[in-house]
């Protein structure tokens, strides 16, 4: 039996130990460990790569959606629209400011926000739109911004999943007034810890979210505005360093790994594989397909080595801390059917040819038997 992890990091480590622990060593005795040279580095790389004019790295991704947000002006009792089929932090952002998420259900084929649904949710409480580029393929952001713009809407793009994705031939990022990723260990650009960056080609944003990453300090000990400690360290920067120039070409060993998958699942009735839009350089987070007897299969799996996530079991409309909102089973049923058939496998850069060969027999095998 081969045993298959979802995500397996340990390869890359041995390929990057000596340049990290160089990069860790030159941090340690700089004794510069805070908004050093290293973050200056990564968010004008990062900044450059997206096409915008300015990165500010902060602690992670959940907090660049938040920070993003009150540079923006959301207060209490204003409206964000965005997607129930996504991770927490995407509305627990907005409801942590006191505003409220408004869901709006999903494209069935790219999982990501339905734009023909967005004006109908539109209120004269209304004051942004967080699409979430989901799995790694950008959401549908044209007739996003072209609602944006007639209501006068902010966009803060949730590229978390994103970072390397294009849209019509441009990287995400550049799209929304901020954008926002996360370098969570799992993502596929991965600290060794917390980390994420907002990026933005607003002048007055970037400085707005400069100040509140400090406590609102400008100039230092003087607080105009209340902020918070919400900084991208020099450790986790360096590591970024290191990590970063490989970016492109792991996004490109995920898209043949992902394609060689879907060569390999054609011809299964039961699974449905990922739709990649003509609009969209999907760079695969995660490789989810659709299937039937979604737990059964996920169980069986498991029994033969192979992990496998679901992303993700509840839309965040059905979650009990959302309850207050009054959302009812049934009324995002594109979000609801999506949480039950979404099954995503094993998937990183150096995933092997013969691991996907045995992952898809063994899925074959569940729906031969069943
Ligand atoms: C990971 C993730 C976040 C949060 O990022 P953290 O760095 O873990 O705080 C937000 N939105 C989406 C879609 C994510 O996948």
């Amino acid at each position: 039996m081969m045993n298959i992890p979802m995500l397996d990091l340990s390869e890359q480590y041995q390929h990057l130990k000596e340049e990290i622990f160089q990069a860790l060593e030159k941090v340690m005795s700089s004794s510069h460990f805070i908004l050093g040279e290293n973050v200056k580095k990564l968010e004008k790389d990062i900044a450059k790569y997206s096409h915008v004019a300015h990165g500010i790295g902060v602690a992670n991704g959940s907090d660049a959606l938040h920070i993003s947000l009150l540079a923006c002006g959301i207060q209490p009792g204003d409206e964000v629209i965005t997607t129930p089929f996504t991770f927490f932090a995407t509305a627990g952002s907005i409801a942590r400011i006191g505003a409220k998420p408004v869901f709006v259900d999903i494209d069935p084929k790219t999982f990501n926000i339905n734009p023909a649904l967005i004006e109908a949710k539109i209120t004269e409480k209304t004051k942004a739109i967080i699409p979430v580029h989901l799995y790694g393929q950008a959401a549908d952001m044209d007739p996003i911004l072209e609602i944006a713009e007639k209501h006068n809407l902010f966009v803060i793009e949730d590229a978390a999943q994103a970072i390397g994705a294009e849209y019509k031939g441009r990287k995400v990022g550049g799209f929304g007034d901020t954008a926002c990723f996360s370098f969570f260990p799992t993502k596929n650009l991965g600290a060794y810890g917390d980390a994420g960056m907002i990026v933005t080609n607003d002048d007055q944003l970037a400085e707005k979210i400069r100040v509140i990453r400090v406590h609102g300090s400008k100039p230092k000990y003087y607080h105009h505005v209340l902020g918070y400690n919400s900084r991208l360290d020099e450790m986790q920067a360096a590591i970024l360093n290191v990590k970063f120039p490989h970016l492109d070409a792991w996004s490109e060993l995920r898209r043949k790994h992902a394609a060689y998958y879907t060569q390999l699942l054609s011809d299964l009735k039961e699974v449905v594989t990922p739709y990649e839009d003509e609009n969209s350089y999907h760079i695969y987070h995660q490789y989810t397909i659709r299937v039937k007897d979604r737990d059964a299969l996920q169980a069986y799996l498991k029994e033969q080595g192979v992990q496998t996530m679901i992303y993700y079991p509840l839309p965040l409309h059905m979650q009990p801390v959302f309850a207050d909102l009054g959302y009812k089973e049934g009324d995002l049923p594109e979000s609801e059917k999506a949480a039950k058939e979404a099954l995503s496998l094993p998937m990183y850069p150096e995933l092997r040819k013969e691991q996907q060969e045995y992952v898809v027999a063994k899925i074959k095998e569940f729906y031969h038997q069943s």
